[in-house]
């Protein structure tokens, strides 16, 4: 039985790097939190070491030829292993888990993230690509259980603090702080032909390699834009960007009488990850504290939004509203796949989208299957595009 104090978690996304991070959190704080449940894809020797050391009940896998692996492995002993997305709703919504970890790339967490809301499950929210696929919908459902909804990306914890003990309606606007990714300089002819490598070479941030290409084309920011909408409930044009190529600041509330707060940091996903598990505790991390006479200087500039097409996309979205986000998310996804494994180039990725985009006729989001929906027709479309050749 778990102790008074330990909290049980279920990990969504576990050989991730936000997933990885947190089970680095519960090795440092074994007395503080218990594993009940884990969600991987294919990585079985990642995951197999993570059962030994973290003796979940549950976990889950994405096919069936892991399931074999894992169970060759374990033998008799070891969890119950389940499969796809009923297996990943098993898992995010066990019946011991207080809090869910949602950590899966893209939209594929959605539906585990949905139904471990409506199980009244806590959540520490990485994923933001649900908030951009079903933020309405999802923040709705958030309300009506009573869950406690803690982000996790950097800028959104960052706000979520600057934000601790003061009214919503003083605020003016957020800033969230942007490193610029590797292509923060590179004109625009340059970024036609910047390679994979180059694109996965993040000068601040360790992290999956979706997320990493899209801190270079700055969808990910735009994503942010469209997840801070939601979290914080505020309207596109109270949500600024900034270039901050040092990543310390990691983002701003603005009020009306003109101060703003900010909270900062050494660039490392574990202080807003440790923040979310034990809210509205902290716990002592073992980290560089931030020398801040020695960081160099902390600069800000405005975004280039040309350069950064992916950016106005985002903000577009937005505007347009209803299944508009959810298909360009979908959109970006398999582009981004796409660039991956090199059939477009780096510019043909916010095309894509836009392309895509410009098909979608919005509407309204009143439940998940229309989101779904505008998911799958999102990724179809871009598909279709990539094989006929985008421009
Ligand atoms: P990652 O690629 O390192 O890990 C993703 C995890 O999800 C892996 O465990 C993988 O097996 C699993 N997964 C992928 N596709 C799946 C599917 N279809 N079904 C089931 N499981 C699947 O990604 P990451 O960098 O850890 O990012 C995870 C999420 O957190 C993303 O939404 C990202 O935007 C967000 N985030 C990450 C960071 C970071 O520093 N890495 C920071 C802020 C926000
Ligand atoms: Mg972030």
């Amino acid at each position: 039985m778990p102790s008074q104090e330990q909290k049980s978690i279920a990990i969504l996304g576990s050989t991730g790097s936000i997933g990885v991070s947190t089970l680095e959190i519960v090795t440092a704080f074994p007395e503080r939190y218990r594993v009940v449940s884990l969600t991987a894809g294919s990585n079985v020797s990642l995951l197999l070491r993570q059962i030994r050391q973290f003796k979940p009940e549950v976990v889950a896998v994405a096919d069936e030829s892991v399931v074999q692996q894992l169970r060759y492995e374990m033998g008799t002993e070891g969890p119950t292993i389940l499969v796809g997305v009923e297996g990943l709703v098993s898992c995010a919504t066990h019946p011991d888990a207080e809090m869910v970890v949602s950590a899966i790339v893209g939209a594929a967490g959605l539906i585990p993230t949905m139904a471990a809301v409506r199980a009244g499950k806590d959540i520490a929210l990485a994923n933001k690509e649900i908030l951009v696929a079903a933020g309405e919908l999802f923040m709705t459902e958030v309300a009506r259980h009573g869950v406690r909804l803690i982000p996790v990306d950097s800028e959104h914890s960052a706000i979520f603090q600057s934000l601790a003990g003061q009214r919503g309606q003083d605020v003016r606007r957020l800033i969230l702080t942007a490193s610029g990714g590797p292509f923060r300089n590179t004109d625009l002819e340059a970024l036609r032909s910047v390679s994979r490598a180059d694109a996965l070479a993040h000068p601040n941030w360790e992290m999956g390699q979706k997320i990493t290409i899209d801190s270079a084309t700055m969808m990910n920011k735009g994503l942010e834009v469209i997840e801070a909408r939601w979290l914080f409930n505020l309207p596109a044009e109270q949500i600024a960007v900034h270039i901050h190529p040092q990543s310390i600041v990691h983002s701003l509330v603005e009020y009306r009488d003109g101060a703003v707060i900010a909270q900062l940091g050494v660039p490392d996903m574990k202080t807003p990850i440790a923040y979310a598990l034990s809210w509205p505790e902290r716990l002592p991390l073992k980290q560089d504290p931030l020398d801040l006479c020695r960081c160099g200087d902390l600069s800000f500039t405005e975004p280039d939004f040309e350069r950064f097409a992916c950016l106005d996309l985002a903000y577009q979205a937005l505007k347009l509203g209803g299944t508009c986000p959810a298909v360009m998310n979908a959109a970006n996804e398999i582009a981004v796949a796409a660039f991956l494994h090199e059939k477009i180039g780096f510019l043909q990725i916010p095309e894509l989208i836009s392309q895509v985009m410009k098909s979608h006729h919005p509407i309204a989001i009143r439940e998940l299957e229309q989101v779904l929906d505008a998911d799958s027709w999102g990724r179809q479309q871009a598909t279709k595009l990539i094989t006929e050749g985008v421009n």
